[in-house]
């Protein structure tokens, strides 16, 4: 995403439209970027700086890391600001900021949801969608717990 500072009038310009995926240029195991990343923009002049405020809205496809089940989610940055100081360029490119701010509002942990109960460790079933009837003991939970140390 880039503005021509040259062009924006005294009292500012709007900017509305979409960016490819490509531009996270992040596509971990956990979280993969496939839809646009949709911005709306206000962009002002500041002396010798540009100010930009707005939104920026896009969706990942998430690993669950409990269950391993993908799953879609909503990511936004509902206050996006950047002030950039004007260096005499025509263009100033907004993409690696709103890259950071995107990846800033990934999730720690990504879980399909906050109390998934991740699979069974002797079995492999989703304990989502049932007990399994395996028999789990603290061992196996221990391990469990190991391996996912491991991973991480
Ligand atoms: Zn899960
Ligand atoms: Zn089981």
């Amino acid at each position: 995403m880039k503005i021509n500072v040259k062009r924006i009038p005294a009292d500012g310009e709007d900017f509305e439209g979409s960016e490819p995926p490509a531009i996270m240029e992040l596509n971990g195991e956990d979280v993969v970027f496939e839809r646009p990343i949709e911005y709306r923009l206000h962009a002002q002049l500041q002396g010798h700086s540009l100010l930009v405020t707005g939104r920026l809205r896009t969706e990942a496809t998430m690993h669950c890391g409990r269950c391993l089940r993908a799953f879609r989610q909503a990511v936004a940055v509902a206050e996006f600001v950047c002030l950039q100081e004007l260096t005499g360029e025509d263009f100033v490119d907004l993409t690696p900021q709103m890259r950071e701010d995107i990846i800033l509002e990934l999730p720690q942990r990504v879980l399909c949801q906050s109390d998934c109960k991740g699979l069974c460790p002797v079995c492999g079933k989703d304990l989502n969608e049932g007990a399994c009837g395996c028999k789990v003991s603290r061992e196996d939970l221990r391990w469990q717990a190991l391996n996912r140390l491991k991973l991480t």
